[in-house]
Parts: C-alpha cells; sequence; structure tokens
C-alpha cells in the first residue's frame, strides 16, 4: 500500500473558527480545546487529499462508505487489465504467510485472469469481462477529507477489530499527518475512543 500526499490546506481556518466562536483575537491552546470540548465543526476548516495505490478493492469498499466530509475518485475497472500487469492483485498476509495455501491464492486468481482473456479474446468489453475478478485486485483511490471527517475515519477503523488493510490505511495515513506540523498539533491531542 502507497499513500501520497496530493495536498494539505494549513489549519488557519480552525484557529479562525475558534476566534469567531468565542469573540476573541486570541485563543490559547487551541488544538487541546477543540478535541476536549468536542468542538468538531471547526475542524472541517481544512482539508488534505491523499492518492492511495497498491490497495484492494476489498479495502476500498470499505474506504467509500465513508460519507461525510470526504470525496472519492477511483481508477476505472474499464482502465485496468489483469493481463497487463501480472502484479495486479492483493495477497492478504495471513495467506501469504502459508507456503501451500500461498501457492493455490495465486493459481486461483491465474486461472481468473485466463477467464479475463478468454472473455476478451470472445469480444466481450472490459465492462463485462471485468465481472469475473475479484475484491482482491489492486486499485487507485484519490481521497479528499477534512479533519473532522478524518478523526472519524480514525475512531472507526484504527481500532483493534477493524480489517487489516483498512486498519493499515488508517495507521499509515495517521503516521503520514503527524509529519504535517500543524495538523499534528490537533492529531496529537486525539484520543482514540474520544469521539462517538
Ligand atoms: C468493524 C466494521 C464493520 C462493518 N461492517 C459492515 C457491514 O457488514 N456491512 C455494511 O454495510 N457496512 C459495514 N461497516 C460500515 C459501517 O456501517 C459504516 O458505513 C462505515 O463505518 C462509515 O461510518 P459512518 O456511517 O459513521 O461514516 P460517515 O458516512 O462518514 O457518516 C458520519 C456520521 O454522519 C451521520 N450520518 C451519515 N449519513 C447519515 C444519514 N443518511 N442519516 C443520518 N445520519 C447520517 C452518522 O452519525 C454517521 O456516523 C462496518 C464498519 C466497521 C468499522
Amino acid at each position: 500500500m502507497k499513500i501520497d500526499l496530493i495536498q494539505v490546506t494549513s489549519t488557519k481556518g480552525i484557529i479562525e473558527g475558534m476566534k469567531t466562536s468565542r469573540r476573541k483575537d486570541h485563543i490559547e491552546r487551541i488544538p487541546e480545546k477543540v478535541m476536549k470540548w468536542g468542538h468538531w465543526s471547526v475542524l472541517e476548516h481544512c482539508s488534505m487529499t491523499v492518492k492511495i495505490s497498491e490497495i484492494s478493492r476489498a479495502c476500498t469498499h470499505q474506504l467509500v462508505r465513508h460519507r461525510i466530509g470526504v470525496t472519492f475518485t477511483q481508477e476505472s475497472q474499464r482502465y485496468f487489465d489483469p493481463l497487463v500487469n501480472p502484479d495486479w492483485y492483493i495477497i492478504p498476509p495471513r495467506i501469504s504467510r502459508d507456503n501451500k495455501l500461498k501457492q493455490e491464492y495465486i493459481t486461483a486468481r491465474n486461472k481468473e485472469a485466463e477467464e479475463y482473456r478468454y472473455y476478451r479474446e470472445k469480444g466481450i468489453p472490459k465492462e463485462d469481462a471485468r465481472f469475473c475478478l475479484p475484491n482482491a485486485c489492486k486499485t487507485t483511490i484519490t481521497w479528499t477529507f477534512n479533519m473532522s471527517s478524518l478523526i472519524w475515519f480514525f475512531e472507526k477503523r484504527l481500532k483493534k477489530d477493524a480489517q487489516w488493510e483498512i486498519r493499515e490505511l488508517a495507521q499509515k495515513l495517521y503516521d503520514l499527518v503527524l509529519t504535517i506540523p500543524d495538523w499534528a498539533e490537533f492529531l496529537k491531542q486525539w484520543k482514540l475512543g474520544t469521539r462517538s
């Protein structure tokens, strides 16, 4: 899985939102106050766009269930071709760790690629041939979110019971946000389980 940061706004909008809310020119410790008070809507004044690649469609299917304060653009499967790129699917680590299971898994994916080839050779367009492809297909998705929707995503997907791939995405994104100093100031004040 790879996450590229495409663009990010500063957190100035959050600062101005807090000042507006309290009719003050200056407020101390804004990140701490926003998180402590649960003043979530002010976090909507900043946004970030990331591009995620080498991720399965099983994972992006879960990701796009997050509807509020976000927008997505996903690679069209009409332009995806398992016959061009042999590295077209994700292997779950629990399968990858077992040599026998891994070989069986690869054989099954090869069969799907062959089925896809068969339909294409029979003149079936990609939009129909893709019906035989699995959730394991790699995809690319561009995702824009604001800080409030990001925190909500983390609440749901950083938890131990989240599915491994979306949890990995949440953890990588969390680590990425920590490298952006003004966003990190806010994120460091948030604790898992404090937003419901
Ligand atoms: C462990 C786990 C297992 C899951 N399993 C399944 C599953 O088996 N099947 C499945 O379909 N989904 C499943 N989901 C997805 C889940 O149901 C949510 O769609 C997903 O987590 C997005 O959460 P959300 O709706 O809170 O987020 P958002 O869509 O970003 O919404 C944020 C918040 O806005 C409010 N909101 C949004 N839309 C509306 C609305 N139309 N009306 C009123 N309030 C609204 C709600 O308060 C919501 O919590 C699972 C999620 C997790 C974390």
